[in-house]
């Protein structure tokens, strides 16, 4: 638990100016999205390597990326990842998947079918409501929950990747929650810096063993090269 502490203060300390920018992908990134896998390996908080990327202020895709073959691949498999058994997410964020974009996948449980959605260039734009507190995990920090105080609602603006319009939409309820939480990704914040409470999911550890005995979680070594 101390390490686990220490990792997410070496994390916070590393937070710095938090204006957004747009910039290109970098050919790491490239590498990354391009690599044979299907499913990506998601970040964890616990390799210190891990831990700085998803501490990072992510950047805008510029009009020219949100159009390119390099982005339509990552969307892809960024839905791929967090719809695997192995993960089973709600909901994930380009920096988990080792991309300093801003990018996010979010499920729309306020819509017919709960379908998976992809926001590029995502940000809250007003935050609605009261606050409440409430359970969450994060696929980056694995088997831990935590209760964390979060708005009813959002307005979050994102662009479209075929028209390139600015779009915004106004979203309450538990898809809010993760708006917020995924949004918060993008600029380096995890939900255990405003959680009041964290603690084990047992139930998720068992999952999480049974899975990385099949080797899911293995952390490809070109994420070091
Ligand atoms: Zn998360």
């Amino acid at each position: 638990m101390k390490r686990f502490l220490q990792l997410l203060c070496i994390g916070f300390l590393a937070l710095s100016c938090t204006h957004t920018t747009s910039g290109s992908l970098s050919e790491k990134e490239k590498m990354i999205i391009n690599a044979s896998d299907s499913v990506m390996y998601v970040l964890n908080v616990f390799v210190p390597a891990d831990s700085v990327v998803l501490r990072s202020q992510c950047a805008d895709f510029s009009d020219k990326e949100l159009q390119s073959k390099d982005f339509k691949l990552l969307c892809d498999k960024m839905l791929a990842t967090v719809n695997a058994p192995e993960q089973g997410g709600v909901g994930i964020a380009a920096p988990q998947v080792g991309i300093k974009h801003r990018v996010i996948v979010v499920c729309r449980m306020d819509l017919e079918g709960e379908p998976y959605c992809v926001y590029p260039n995502a940000h809250i734009d007003s935050l609605l409501g009261n606050v409440n507190l409430g359970p969450e995990g994060c696929l980056s920090i694995p088997p831990y929950r935590g209760n964390v105080p979060r708005y009813e609602g959002v307005i979050v603006s994102y662009k479209d990747p075929q028209t390139l319009d600015t779009k915004r939409d106004t979203v309450h309820g538990y898809t809010a929650i993760i708006f917020q939480h995924e949004c918060d990704h993008l600029d380096g914040i995890l939900y255990t810096d405003r959680a009041d409470s964290v603690y084990v999911n047992e139930e998720w550890a068992a999952e999480r063993s049974h899975y990385d005995s099949l080797g899911c979680y293995k952390r490809p070594k070109f994420l070091d090269e």
